[in-house]
């Protein structure tokens, strides 16, 4: 009986391992994002399942399964609990691991990758993590450890680990004000932000201090992808989208390759893009892999939106009947209700 629990926990977990968790997260509706009062196009319907107005029907609705679902009133810490937290204990044993945002510009990846000083992303927290849990392994009793920087300005952590950055502060003092910088800066180069990708890499080496000199390294990359729209764009010229830029090819290979480790046959192209053969090690085999997809529900996001389920979906469910227009909750009380404004069907919000 035992015995039973154990090969099957080992085949569900060697299999667990090389799929691709699959979140998609929905922004909060913004008026600002809806000129014409059309309210969302898009809703949850539960922990993992989503619908939106099916655009060949609008009687309609397509119907969506993922690993999580996270509506509109999902928090930052919510999302890093349930989706990267878990992975980062394997970067102490020298496994991989990735975090990708995913979708098009304007739906919330770079809000969930970094987000901001009041509404920290899964950067900062994951970080933070990480040193939380070198801090434990090497001295569980206490989460005082001496630092130091060595000659060549290498931080080490005396005894087992090795890091170019010495605390979360230090992190935070010169990798964030960085990187709101680049967001600041982006809004005028929309345009740019939106063609490239941001990757930061965090490795994790563990040494023994001790002969024989044993190290091992885990390596956690987590990305901010460049907007999809670009690639839903190009991806409608079919075999032209192998000669449109590195950035549709990228976001297109990694596809199939989220694609053919989620499905398990066939060989994976890691080598056919860029981005995609940089994150080899860290996507797919021992790695522990997350694609976050983030959606606007707004209208005018309609066709990128349906896009991007369709990158992180391959199956997805028509569903006859209406879509109900009432959405969820505004965090802003007072606000009047975006229910039913513009909506050309009705229906009862059950
Ligand atoms: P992207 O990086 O995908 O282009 P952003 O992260 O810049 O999108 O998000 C666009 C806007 O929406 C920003 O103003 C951001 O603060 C806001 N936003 C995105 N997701 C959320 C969310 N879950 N909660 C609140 N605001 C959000
Ligand atoms: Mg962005």
């Amino acid at each position: 009986m035992a015995q039973r629990v154990a090969v099957s926990d080992v085949a569900g977990g060697s299999k667990r391992t090389s799929r691709v968790r699959v979140a998609v997260r929905l922004r909060p509706y913004m008026d600002k994002q809806d000129e014409k009062g059309e309210g969302s196009c898009v809703r949850g319907l539960g922990p993992q399942n989503l619908e939106i107005i099916n655009w060949r029907n609008s009687t309609e609705t397509l119907q969506y399964q993922f690993d999580v679902f996270y509506g509109e009133q999902t928090t930052q810490q919510e999302v890093f609990l349930t989706s990267v937290k878990p992975i980062l204990p394997h970067l102490l044993n020298g496994q991989n691991a990735s975090v990708f945002a995913y979708g098009p510009t304007g739906a919330g990846k770079t809000h969930t990758m970094l987000g901001s000083q009041e509404q920290p992303g899964i950067i900062p927290r994951a970080v933070r993590e990480v040193f939380h849990l070198v801090l434990d392994l090497l001295s569980p009793n206490t989460q005082d450890l001496p630092i130091r920087e060595d000659k060549d300005r290498n931080i080490l952590i005396p005894g087992l680990t090795h890091t170019q950055l010495s605390s979360f502060s230090e992190f935070h003092t010169h990798f964030i004000p960085a990187s709101l910088n680049r967001t600041t800066a982006s809004t005028k180069l929309n345009h740019r932000s939106s063609r490239s990708h941001a990757i930061l890499l965090i490795k994790v080496v563990k040494s023994q201090r001790v002969l024989p000199h044993r190290q091992q390294t885990g390596k956690l990359y987590l990305v901010d992808l460049a907007g999809s729209e670009d690639n839903r764009r190009t991806g409608n010229q079919g075999l032209r989208l192998k000669e449109s830029g590195a950035i549709n090819l990228s976001l297109f290979t990694l596809s199939k390759v989220v694609d053919s480790l989620n499905a398990g046959v066939g060989r994976v192209p890691y080598r056919d893009s860029k981005l995609t053969r940089l994150l080899q090690d860290s996507l797919g085999g021992s790695a522990h892999s997350v694609m976050i997809t983030n959606i606007a529900p707004e209208y005018k996001y309609y066709f990128d939106t349906f896009t991007a389920l369709n990158f992180a979906a391959k199956s997805k469910l028509i569903v006859n009947r209406p879509f109900v227009r009432e959405t969820v909750s505004t965090t802003e009380s007072g606000k009047r209700s975006r229910q039913q404004q513009g909506c050309e069907t009705s229906a009862e919000p059950k």
